[in-house]
């Protein structure tokens, strides 16, 4: 079997993963004409010229219009559900999906419950027809107030345990530092609610400390601009914090220039625990798959650390144990018949 082929059918594991930016462009077209959303396009093809990174304010304008098109509970159960079948066509067995509510309450005023009614739905259907689960991390856009921050804050302790894993923290980094929603991190840290934060990506190492600090980051949405301040290596390397890096996605928006010169040797031969992720992926024209098939033939992966990338992110999956034994024990048996 070749590495491309092994890739595809290797049992996987994603934990960074937006589910409003993984809505197929086919759907959000369908999505667009049925709820009379102005969409600045009309075709797949407009759509990825669309999606061309600008600047990052650009790119937060195309997530809020995506956020639009979804204008119902039913609307969100079938993009749910279509993500869903998406992962499981990649093997990809379990996935904690970053979701932003608080934007689908401002814009159509839809209660959390609902929206969590809807997604769960599509949850329980894809555990039982398709065998492949999701968690959601819910997260702070940092553009909106503090206040605004809390209210995701509550929602997420309400509802931790019922299709939600995480307080998350996402958006436009520069400008908006973890220190800014410091309660809402400080209520969930206490309520015993993970955080999980974006850092280290639009933004160098202070965002990063900023995440650990006032955040109580667990693990790290990118975290890859670490590698500009040695302290900060050592302290990710000694707490093995997991950085979940977007490669395609970094060279998307600019973080990095190419592939070729991304950080990803640079942060494993640190010592660092890394696990490997799609982020939007239709935006970014990707899926998780491509990710490890691309990496693979820049940087000369093995079989054997394609796997140790399964390991750790099933490792870091925020999990009950039993659950996260039993994902171990499948990812075991089935990387054993490859
Ligand atoms: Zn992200």
């Amino acid at each position: 079997m070749n590495l491309d082929t092994f890739i595809a059918a290797m049992p996987k594991v994603e934990l960074h993963v937006h589910l409003e930016g993984a809505v197929r462009p086919e759907t959000l077209l369908k999505l667009a004409r049925k709820n009379n959303i102005d969409l600045p396009a009309h075709t797949v093809e407009d759509l990825a010229r669309w999606y061309t990174f600008v600047n990052f304010p650009h790119f937060v304008d195309i997530y809020i219009k995506i956020s639009e098109c979804i204008q119902t509970p039913d609307d969100l159960e079938l993009v749910t559900r279509e993500f869903l079948e998406g992962q499981a066509a990649q093997n990809i067995l379990y996935t904690e999906a970053t979701y932003t509510a608080y934007t689908h309450f401002h814009q159509k005023g839809i209660s959390f419950a609902d929206q969590m009614a809807a997604i769960n739905r599509a949850r329980h259907w894809a555990e039982q027809t398709l065998g492949v689960k999701l968690n959601l991390i819910v997260d702070i856009a940092r553009e909106v107030t503090p206040e605004q921050g809390m209210l995701t804050a509550d929602w997420v302790i309400a509802h931790h345990g019922d299709g939600v894993a995480a307080l998350g923290l996402g958006g436009y980094e520069v400008g908006n530092p973890p220190e800014k929603f410091a309660d809402a991190f400080d209520k969930a840290h206490q309520a015993g609610v993970p955080c999980v934060l974006h850092a280290g990506e639009t933004e160098g190492p202070a965002s990063i400390w900023g995440a650990l600090g006032a955040g109580h980051s667990i693990r790290l949405g990118h975290g890859v601009r670490c590698i500009e301040d040695d302290r900060l290596v050592h302290e990710l390397r000694a707490r093995q914090t997991v950085l979940e890096v977007c490669p395609t996605s970094n060279v998307c928006l600019g973080v990095v220039p190419s592939l070729e010169a991304h950080m990803l040797p640079r942060l494993l031969a640190e010592g660092l625990n890394v696990t490997i992720n799609s982020d939007d992926p239709p935006m970014f024209n990707t899926t998780l798959t491509q990710e490890f098939q691309r990496c693979a033939a820049a940087f000369g992966w093995t079989r054997e650390m394609l796997e140790r990338f399964t390991y750790n992110a099933a490792q870091g999956a925020l999990l009950p144990p039993g659950e996260k034994a039993a994902l171990m024990a499948n990812i075991q048996s089935q990387l054993a018949r490859l």
